[in-house]
């Protein structure tokens, strides 16, 4: 097997679920999942199973809040410290494994993920409150994770020659940094747990995963699929409890190497700052890998190909999984001229827009906390409440007349909130998207080519779109990560991702 020799990569296809057969597969697999609820996991440590203390991690079904979905333990701050010297312990040896044998292990986990597809997305239902649609792409993109890292792992085997001097034979390689620590959020419960750990992963180096404590299951079942793939026991630990408890012990444990992160904007800085510090006996400076907030903007031109398809592209982008993505458009700013019009079609699109819960209680009453400062700042145009659904369910709410220093146009809120603001023209909207400390995802609507090329040049945002919606990157076509506050800009799912976990080694020979 090399590079070369494999078929393209091409993206995991969507199941329709209006189609008999793919609706059985989910009820089938919903019902699976619910004979399981309320199951305990254990911890992995070492390359066994540990029970933690009498105290246990809880998750509940953000549709039933009462439903209990699984039963973790809390690591304490011993098993912490345990699992980062056992991980550290057999580095050398995963390390040492050669590329292509550990690339063979997650192609099979490809398989597995890919037979067990209906199951992941039962969890993800039942877990973190996502619509089946939504649940299918956060599988599908968890398998072009391993796919795409796969591949990139082959490509990176055999790296192109170097300029040889004469009389001397020269060569690079890439080796493993060491232990890896993972910390991922809870709002792409797989696709993000899985890119973060399998890039670690296949790059040689052992990892310590400290799931989200809001979505531990999919992570305990992902940790299934790494065991039935065939990674060595000793190769990942699975280490549930509270970021506030072990998070900083984690991070600052000396025989840490690196830090894959992704969540928010005041976490990833937390950890960068501890990193950052020396500890005795340490003997790298500590990498971290942080992804985090968005304030995305939509810009919607006076030359507007198709105002219609904007208002969607804008609804879709910005109420998609109840506006829990970092891509999610939170802002849409809007030319004068057509100001009025485009406001009167967000209105129906937003009403019509299928609702969701919010992942958690305390989401719940922070985003209501923040509509009610929008409702002072702006103009409430729908939405605005808590739905008498069952559940943490907050309707599509749109907030017009929103200026650039109110709070709702600066402060990443991770629900279904849209603010709208008036540009006087395409130069003033351009300023007002690039007027935040994020710079994560954008999209610009017009038919004007100088527009868009000035859109291309100015604005400052990792991830932009043009003509199109600003959520749904795919594996391989849209390298993602943000700009500014947005994070360290990583770029998933693209060809220079793996470098991260990777460090180079040039070997340069005399000829004798
Ligand atoms: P979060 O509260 O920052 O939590 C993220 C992870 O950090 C969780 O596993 C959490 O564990 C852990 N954590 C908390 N405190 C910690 C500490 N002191 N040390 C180490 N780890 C700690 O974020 P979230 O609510 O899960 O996710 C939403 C955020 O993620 C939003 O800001 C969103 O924009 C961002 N996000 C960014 C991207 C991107 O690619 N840029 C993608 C998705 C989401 P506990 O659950 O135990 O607290």
């Amino acid at each position: 097997m090399n590079y070369e020799s494999l078929p393209p990569f091409a993206n995991e296809a969507y199941r329709d679920f209006s189609e008999p057969i793919h609706r059985a597969a989910m009820e089938a697999a919903l019902a699976q999942a619910r004979t399981e609820l309320g199951r305990e996991y254990d911890l992995w440590i070492d390359g066994r199973p540990e029970k933690g203390g009498p105290y246990k991690l809880k998750s509940y079904n953000p549709s039933r809040p009462a439903e209990l979905i699984g039963v973790h333990q809390k690591a304490s701050a011993e098993q912490a410290n345990r699992a980062i010297e056992a991980a550290h312990t057999y580095f050398p040896t995963w390390n040492a494994v050669p590329p292509i044998e550990r690339v063979k292990l997650l192609f099979q986990a490809v398989a597995i993920l890919k037979r067990r597809k209906s199951e992941f997305n039962a969890w993800m239902v039942l877990e973190a409150g996502k619509s089946w649609a939504e649940a299918e792409a956060d599988t599908a993109e968890a398998i072009d994770f391993c796919d795409y890292y796969a591949r990139q792992m082959l490509r990176l085997a055999t790296p192109g020659p170097l300029v040889q001097m004469p009389g001397e034979a020269g060569h690079l390689v890439y080796l493993g940094l060491g232990v890896g620590v993972i910390i991922p959020p809870w709002n792409f419960p797989l696709a993000i747990l899985v890119g973060m750990t399998v890039a670690a992963l296949v790059t040689g180096n052992t990892v310590v995963i400290k799931p989200s404590s809001e979505t531990p299951t999919i992570a305990a079942k992902f940790i299934e699929v790494l065991q039935e793939a065939g990674f060595p026991p000793r190769s990942y630990t699975f280490l549930p409890g509270a970021g506030s408890e072990i998070g900083d012990l984690i991070v600052t444990h000396p025989k840490t190497r690196f830090i894959s992160f992704t969540g928010s904007k005041e976490v990833g800085l937390r950890i960068n700052e501890l990193a950052a510090k020396t500890q005795p006996g340490q003997r790298w400076i500590k990498r971290v890998i942080a992804e985090m907030g968005g304030k995305d903007a939509i810009i919607v031109d006076r030359e507007v190909p198709d105002i219609d398809a904007a208002a969607a592209g804008v609804i879709s982008s910005a109420f998609g999984f109840q506006g829990q993505k970092c891509s999610a458009c939170s802002r849409v700013i809007v030319d004068e001229s057509i100001y009025d019009r485009f406001v009167a079609k967000l209105k129906p699109l937003a009403e019509a827009f299928p609702q969701g819960p919010v992942i958690s209680a305390s989401a719940e009453k922070t985003i209501l906390n923040y509509i009610e400062i929008g409702k002072q700042e702006g103009r409430l145009i729908t939405g605005g409440a808590k739905s008498t659904e069952e559940g943490h369910v907050i309707p599509p709410t749109i907030i017009a007349d929103i200026e650039a220093t109110d709070r709702i146009f600066q402060e990443e809120i991770f629900g279904p909130v849209l603010a709208v603001t008036k540009a006087r023209d395409f130069d003033h909207a351009l300023q007002l998207a690039n007027d935040s400390e994020y710079g994560l995802t954008g999209a610009v609507y017009t038919s004007n080519e100088e527009k868009l090329e000035q859109a291309r040049r100015d604005f400052f945002v990792g991830n932009l779109y043009l003509n199109r919606k600003c959520t749904g990157a795919m594996v391989g076509a849209h390298p993602f990560g943000g700009f500014n506050m947005s994070g360290t800009d990583s770029k998933a799912g693209g060809p220079d991702y793996l470098l991260q976990f990777l460090q180079a080694k040039s070997i340069a020979e005399k000829q004798l």
